[in-house]
């Protein structure tokens, strides 16, 4: 069975359109677009159209390539200044001459919709309230929208990025799932792969995944986006795994728009949380 994340995300969508629709005022977000990646344009884009179709308001903060830290540095600073500003969004990745790191901390964690802040990650690992990074937040809600189980599931995980994986890892184990956590130095990675229960493939690497790395009646989650020969392509080798499998994400319409949508409930949860609108 296809685990439909198009049509997932626009049920839940519709959810949140009605509660913004009550909001005394719509949620903002600033996006911090830096030099002319197509990918990051693409994606700028995707989160521009959803969240403006939620009634929330997106405005891109287009940056040269050569721009100075210094003026980055000022931009963020007034967002976290200017209480009407609910998120910021620094769009990944960068150009090398900007300190990546500064640049994220310098977000103030209560405006940072992505989760990425060191702060936001601490709350995770010691599981308390805060900001989940999208994609995996998006994997949960579409796992929960099929209802299914996760509590005592074998989850195994391909990647341990700090933007997918690692917590994806944490938020499997508070809801008492066993997780294996892989990278590329993982040994006999086929024998760990086969014992899931639930297979997480985030590595990016088109069709890594193939049916004999799979337990049959498997939930396989595809959270890779590939472009092979102007086709997005997952970590999974769709056609061969999806026979065995119980569920499965395709590539696109799968993890790729559940992210978008968890992007969206983040800032309607920071818009809530800011005590601002009060
Ligand atoms: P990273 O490159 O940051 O991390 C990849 C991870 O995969 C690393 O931990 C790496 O191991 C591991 N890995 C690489 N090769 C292998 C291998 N042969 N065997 C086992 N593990 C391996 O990637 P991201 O987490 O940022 O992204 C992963 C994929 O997900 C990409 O295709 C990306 O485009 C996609 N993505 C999709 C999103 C969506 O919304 N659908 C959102 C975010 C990402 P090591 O640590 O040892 O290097």
């Amino acid at each position: 069975m296809i685990l439909d994340g198009r049509k997932t995300a626009d049920i839940l969508n519709e959810q949140l359109k009605e509660k913004v629709l009550r909001l005394n005022r719509k949620p903002r977000l600033e996006i911090i677009l830096i030099g002319d990646d197509p990918a990051s344009h693409t994606y700028v884009n995707s989160k521009l159209k959803q969240a403006s179709q939620l009634g929330m308001e997106v405005h891109i903060n287009h940056m040269d390539e050569s721009v100075l830290e210094d003026e980055v540095i000022q931009l963020i600073t007034s967002f976290n200044q200017n209480n009407q500003v609910d998120g910021i969004l620094l769009q990944l990745p960068i150009p090398k001459h900007l300190n990546e790191v500064q640049l994220m901390e310098l977000i103030d964690f209560n405006k940072d919709v992505d989760g990425f802040h060191t702060m936001n990650q601490g709350l995770l690992f010691q599981k308390r309230e805060g900001i989940r990074p999208a994609t995996p937040k998006g994997i949960m809600m579409l796992l929960d929208h099929y209802h299914i189980p996760i509590e005592g599931m074998h989850v195994v995980i391909i990647g341990r990025s700090q933007i997918v994986g690692m917590p994806l890892s944490k938020m499997f184990i508070d809801r008492n799932a066993t997780v294996t956590v892989t990278h590329s130095k993982t040994k006999n990675l086929k024998e760990l792969t086969k014992q899931a229960d639930i297979l997480v493939a985030a590595l990016g690497k088109p069709k890594f995944v193939t049916k004999d790395m799979v337990k049959i009646g498997a939930v396989v989650i595809d959270v890779g986006i590939n472009r092979v020969d102007n086709k997005l392509v997952g970590d999974v080798d769709f056609d061969e795994v999806a026979p065995i499998a119980s569920y499965i994400t395709p590539v696109p319409k799968g993890v790729g728009p559940m992210t978008i949508s968890a992007l969206a409930h983040n800032l309607y949860e920071l818009y809530l949380k800011g005590d601002k609108n009060t």
